[in-house]
């Protein structure tokens, strides 16, 4: 049991570097609270990974080994893939430490390989299938429209163009609710396709992984980006470029604080 570690060390970002730059995941920080994403982005405190981050990072990392696998044309057993996810279970938390209860890490680690094993057998993507491009460090600018430049990365981009978004979640979701709660990141990856491919992509897609007792896997899909989604991202992007300029850091209590990591730090803010 590890349940005293330290934060790691802080690395704390100028305000101008801020306002230069927007991911969807700091977008989305911004949007939810702006003292989380002061603690976090402008002060670069960093915390030790809950075990559910820790499931999520190692799904996504064992993901990309078979969409690289993938896109050289190469084929990876669920053996070598299973060997690949105990390798990289061990290795990542040597860098960034995990926040694990009693007896937890080896049922986390059960469930983070079953979700796998399932996403192996029933993914919708055809083993032979290459695709276009598999974490894809991406940046739109926005300096047309006043706005902050855009980066990101893509997981993965199918054959057809659909830009795909793997996500660990604990419950079953609902199409609808999947597509609004992610409309930043859906909407930001469309336009990051869009500016670099030169194209319009084909649909974007939801992978949700679910933690149930019996895991399943959830396919979400949505075509192209509307006008309306665009709109949108770009009021979000205003607010947040003047919001950070103003350094508009106010915290903002609700359902979230339950699972945020800076709660003794926001208690001590005034
Ligand atoms: S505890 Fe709640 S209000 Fe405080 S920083 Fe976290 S999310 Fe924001």
């Amino acid at each position: 049991m590890i349940a005293t570690l330290e934060p790691q060390a802080a690395s704390a970002r100028p305000i101008e570097e801020l306002r230069a730059t927007a991911s969807a995941s700091r977008l989305n920080t911004w949007l939810s609270c702006r003292l989380k994403f002061y603690f976090h982005y402008v002060l670069g405190i960093r915390k030790p990974r809950t075990a559910s981050l820790y499931v999520g990072h190692a799904v996504h990392g064992v993901l990309k080994l078979w969409n690289q696998a993938r896109w050289r044309r190469d084929v990876l057993t669920t053996e070598q893939l299973k060997r690949r996810f105990n390798t990289l279970w061990w290795q990542d938390q040597r860098h960034s430490p995990v926040r694990w209860d009693d007896g937890e890490e080896a049922d986390e680690k059960q469930t983070a390989w079953s979700l796998l094993d399932l996403y192996f057998r029933e993914s919708p993507i055809p083993p032979n299938e290459r695709p276009q491009a598999v974490e894809v460090s991406v940046e739109a600018d926005l300096s047309a429209h006043g706005l902050p430049r855009l980066i990101g990365i893509l997981d993965l981009v199918r054959a057809g163009r659909r830009i795909v978004d793997f996500k660990t979640v604990g419950q079953t979701p609902s199409d609808e609710k999947a597509i609004h709660a992610h409309q930043v990141q859906l909407t930001a990856y469309a336009l990051l396709y869009r500016a670099n491919a030169g194209d319009i992509e084909g649909g974007r897609d939801l992978h949700h992984l679910v933690k149930t007792k019996t895991p399943k896997l959830v396919v979400t899909q949505q075509g192209p980006m509307t006008e309306a989604e665009r709109t949108r991202l770009f009021k979000q992007l205003e607010s947040y470029s003047e919001g950070v300029a103003r350094q508009d850091f106010v915290p903002s209590p609700g359902l979230q604080c339950s699972f945020c990591s800076f709660l003794p730090d926001c208690k001590a803010w005034h």
